[in-house]
């Protein structure tokens, strides 16, 4: 290891890393896992790995923890699901907080929760490149900075563990569509949206039927405006409580007695009594079950807050897919044409690991999650673990914290038994 270390020190001086102002690339040895991220999962592994003894180094490329609460979601976000199943390890939420805290309240605990575990993520540090070194037995990795004095600056990490933590949502998803780039009024993804303020008296196509979208066309009711939903694929759309309790809290509960084909059917029954028919307002159900599809396809429900009541009244239109945009309108593909004011993509977000980690194995380069099945998908080969990869929103993230830092635990305190020999 010294030998490799000072090959590398020699190379310095002709290494293609050399930043752009001519000093070489500093090299930092980290003595723990890297974290990479610091959302939700990132300072939960983190404070899972601190608790039994084990520091962590985290790099993140925004300028704040929580990145994408503080800086892609709307205002009227609340947690979809009751806290109980959105704290992280190690920390209940706050008892007067509400059943569904609102963003401000979720980052409020995330600030608290960086604070009590003394969590110092390295911000403005966004990790370009990753690898595995078989030579050194380390993993590489390359963050890009902004620093203080100079524009960019390049790190080189090295390191054992490497945790990815860098989350389903990490890029937007913008789709190709036809003529969207002639479409001259705005167009935004959901991810800039924040409030209706701006389209008041607008007539706004909102493409995209997840949670985001109906959410979205909701608010944008609230402002006057006029949202007309599309709603390409089937959906299921359930009511956001049943019998006086949480969706999500009703089918966790009847699981424990009832099939998931069972739990699906009463989901179905009562959501069909609650809301009515929803095919008939142009939201048609998918043949698999809410549960059963989550679990097939990660393709989450769409949990109703009230947008439901004003598809009814013909607040919120319906829509089907659009095959092209033009100037000022859209064409359906039933061969309608509609114009419209403005455009919100309401289109999703994906990883962006395979932009970075230069690794296959354990990452499907198409879509940048793990291959494995979604509960086998936290662990790699040599040191490297994915957390917040499991389509389960932030229960998951809990769950793959507590997996990966007692993983670490064991291979961490063997290599302290065999120090201690030595000594
Ligand atoms: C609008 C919206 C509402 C949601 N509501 C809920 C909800 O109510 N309940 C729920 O359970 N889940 C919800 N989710 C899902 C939510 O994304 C996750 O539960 C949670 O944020 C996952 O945390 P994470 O840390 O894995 O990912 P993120 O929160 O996305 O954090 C990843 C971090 O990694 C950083 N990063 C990315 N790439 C790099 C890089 N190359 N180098 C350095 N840093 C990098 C990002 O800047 C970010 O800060 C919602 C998602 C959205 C978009």
């Amino acid at each position: 290891m010294d030998e490799y270390w000072k090959e590398l020190e020699g190379k310095r001086v002709h290494d293609p890393l050399t930043q752009k102002h001519g000093d070489p690339v500093p090299r930092i040895w980290v003595q723990g896992p890297l974290i990479v991220g610091a959302g939700p999962s990132g300072l939960a592994t983190a404070a899972c790995l601190k608790q039994k003894g084990i520091q962590t180094l985290i790099l993140e490329r925004a300028q704040c923890i929580a990145s994408l609460w503080q800086f892609k979601t709307y205002h009227r976000l609340r947690l979809h699901l009751p806290k109980q199943f959105c704290e992280l390890p190690l920390m209940p939420f706050p008892s007067h907080f509400p059943t569904y805290p609102t963003n401000q309240q979720f980052l409020a605990y995330l600030r608290g929760y960086a604070n009590y575990f003394e969590l110092n993520p390295v911000f403005n540090s966004t990790v370009t490149r990753a690898e595995w070194d078989e030579r050194c037995g380390f993993w590489r990795v390359k963050a890009v900075g902004e620093g203080k004095l100079v524009k960019e600056t390049v790190v080189e990490y090295f390191c054992k563990w490497l945790i990815v933590a860098t989350g389903e949502n990490a890029e937007q998803i913008v789709p190709q569509i036809e003529g969207l780039e002639e479409f001259e009024g705005p167009v935004i993804h959901t991810s800039s949206y924040k409030t209706g303020g701006a389209f008041g008296g607008k007539k706004v196509l909102v493409i995209g039927c997840g949670n985001s979208g109906v959410e979205v066309c909701l608010d944008l009711c609230d402002f006057n405006a006029s949202p007309h939903l599309v709603a390409r694929n089937s959906v299921h759309i359930l009511p956001h409580e049943m019998l006086g309790r949480s969706t999500f809290g009703l089918s966790m509960s009847l699981l424990r007695w009832l099939p998931l084909r069972l739990v699906d059917q009463i989901l179905l029954i009562l959501s069909r009594f609650i809301l009515g028919d929803t095919a008939r307002l142009g939201l048609s159900r998918p043949k698999l079950g809410p549960l059963q599809l989550k679990n097939l396809s990660g393709k989450t429900p769409v949990l109703d807050v009230g947008t439901f009541a004003k598809i009814k009244t013909g607040k919120i239109k319906v829509c089907p897919g659009v095959t092209r945009l033009s100037r000022r309108a859209a064409e359906f593909v039933d061969g309608s044409v509609e114009n419209f004011d403005a455009v919100i993509l309401a289109t999703g977000y994906k990883s962006n690991v395979p932009s970075w980690l230069k690794e296959s194995n354990m990452f499907s380069e198409k879509d940048g999650m793990p291959r494995k099945e979604i509960s086998n998908g936290w662990k790699g080969e040599c040191g490297l673990y994915a957390v917040g990869f499991t389509k389960r929103g932030l229960l998951g993230v809990s769950m793959d914290a507590r997996r990966i830092s007692e993983d670490i635990e064991l291979v961490w305190k063997a290599d302290e038994s065999q120090i201690q020999i030595h000594h």
